[in-house]
């Protein structure tokens, strides 16, 4: 009988779709490690890089700029509940071990390295974390589940979001093809937050400096991102992410002003203001 190797027919579709018209969530086969943190470093005035490498990151993958990995905490009682491998999957304990996601900023697979970015803020587990965590400590990763892969076929790309979704924007103006075009809206505090980015020629950045008014309020990103116009027929591709209430509405502009199918935008709350541990299942 001939075994099918299953192992990569994920780097298969990623393949498939990246050549294709419409984006897609390709899934890979989703491990838990137990990784080490290197370092920590301030990029910027507003993101916390924390550096997580050693034996565990061995097989790590990264493949598209909004990938995320889990971090794992553990509970109030200080007992550690990790999901167990499941096939390509995982399984995890209800009720659900306490855990925060974030973007995974740059893997570097020759120095074994997985750099996240941590936007500290008042009274967060995960920010209060990076912000006390030292070199040596140990944390639990999940993931990435997946990601998000869109052809690099569009005739446009419009990407917007706060320093949360910096990370990810990060990335995308770094993979994306040296010949793309198009726009990105960036919220940050003040000018100390941005940071050096590898973006092509023909994408215009925009800084938005909220200053005094707090993290995940006010209306510019909705007005900056809106006032944008895509040239009659061209193809657009939208990311957004962000704070849940600041993004959301956006999604009715894709729909109704730019007139988007679903596979060629995508709009994610990335927290919400005065929820811990938000969920976005819009
Ligand atoms: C797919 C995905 C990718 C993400 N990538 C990143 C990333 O790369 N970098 C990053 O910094 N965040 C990222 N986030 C957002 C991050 O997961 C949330 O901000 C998370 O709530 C932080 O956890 P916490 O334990 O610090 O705060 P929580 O315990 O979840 O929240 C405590 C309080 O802090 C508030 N709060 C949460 N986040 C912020 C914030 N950023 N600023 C101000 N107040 C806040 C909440 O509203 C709540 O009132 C991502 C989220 C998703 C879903």
């Amino acid at each position: 009988m001939t075994r099918v190797d299953h192992r990569h027919r994920h780097l298969e579709r990623i393949a498939e779709v990246r050549a294709g018209r419409e984006a897609e969530k390709v899934g890979y086969p989703i491990r838990v490690r137990e990784v080490e943190v290197v370092r920590t470093v301030m990029v910027g005035t507003g993101l916390l890089r924390v550096t997580l490498g050693g034996a565990g990151a061995e097989g790590f993958e990264a493949h598209a700029p909004d990938e995320h990995v889990k971090l794992i905490f553990p509970e109030a009682d200080g007992s550690l509940r990790l999901p167990e491998a499941n096939g390509t999957m995982l399984k995890w304990p209800r009720p659900a071990p306490t855990s925060r996601e974030y973007t995974v900023r740059r893997f570097d697979p020759s120095a074994g390295e997985i750099d996240i970015d941590i936007a500290p803020h008042a009274h967060g587990l995960a920010s209060d974390w990076a912000c006390a965590v030292e070199p040596g400590a140990r944390v639990h990763v999940a993931g990435p589940p997946g990601g998000l892969i869109v052809p690099h076929t569009y005739d446009r790309y419009l990407l917007a979001g706060d320093i949360t979704a910096l990370p990810a924007i990060a990335r995308w103006l770094e993979e994306l093809p040296r010949t793309a075009r198009g726009w990105a809206f960036i919220e940050v505090t003040d000018a100390g937050e941005e940071i050096e980015l590898s973006a092509p020629e023909g994408i215009d950045v925009h800084w938005l400096h909220r200053g005094e008014r707090p993290a995940g309020t006010g209306d510019a990103l909705e007005r900056a991102v809106t006032a944008v116009t895509v040239p009659e027929g061209e193809r657009a591709y939208l990311w957004a992410a962000g704070e849940a209430g600041q993004v959301k509405p956006l999604r009715r502009w894709a729909r109704d002003t730019l007139q988007l199918a679903k596979a060629d935008h995508d709009i994610t709350g990335y927290w919400k203001r005065g929820v811990a541990d938000f969920d976005d299942d819009h």
